[in-house]
């Protein structure tokens, strides 16, 4: 998979079977990247939402569980959207600290603001 530091992609699992017709809906949600684009493995962190669809299931998943992850990666975060300045500021909603974690870890992000 090929992504931009700093992008985000939709990663999710399978909802409950529904009591009367067994079907599973999947239950979707961006989640930013926080490994840097080259590395080997794909890092996530992610918040639990009390009673939040997707992370009450996603906090109780053990190894060898499949996740969906929808492999097309979107983001502005990105080197190209990042101006030179003197100073740069952290400011971080639902996305948290993943992207930043991500850019801090690409050489580019010192090569070209240095
Ligand atoms: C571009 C983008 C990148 C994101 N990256 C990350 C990430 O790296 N890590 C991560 O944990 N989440 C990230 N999120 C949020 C993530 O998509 C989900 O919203 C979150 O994981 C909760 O999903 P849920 O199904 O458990 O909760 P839901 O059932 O969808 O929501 C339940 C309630 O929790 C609130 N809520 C949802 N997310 C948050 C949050 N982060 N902080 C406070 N309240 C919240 C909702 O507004 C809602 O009221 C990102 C969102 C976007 C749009």
């Amino acid at each position: 998979m090929r992504f931009r530091s700093g992008e985000f992609v939709m990663i999710g699992l399978l909802g409950d079977p529904h009591t009367e017709t067994g079907k599973q809906k999947l239950l979707l949600r961006a989640y930013s990247i926080s490994s840097p684009a080259w590395d080997e493995t794909l890092q996530f962190y992610s918040i639990k939402v009390d009673n939040g669809l997707l992370t009450s299931k996603l906090q109780h998943i053990k190894v060898g569980v499949q996740l969906i992850l929808k492999q097309k990666s979107v983001g502005t975060l990105v080197h190209d959207a990042l101006t030179r300045a003197n100073r740069m500021w952290f400011f971080s909603t639902g996305t948290g600290i993943a992207p930043f974690a991500s850019l801090l870890r690409e050489p580019e992000t010192y090569e070209r603001f240095n």
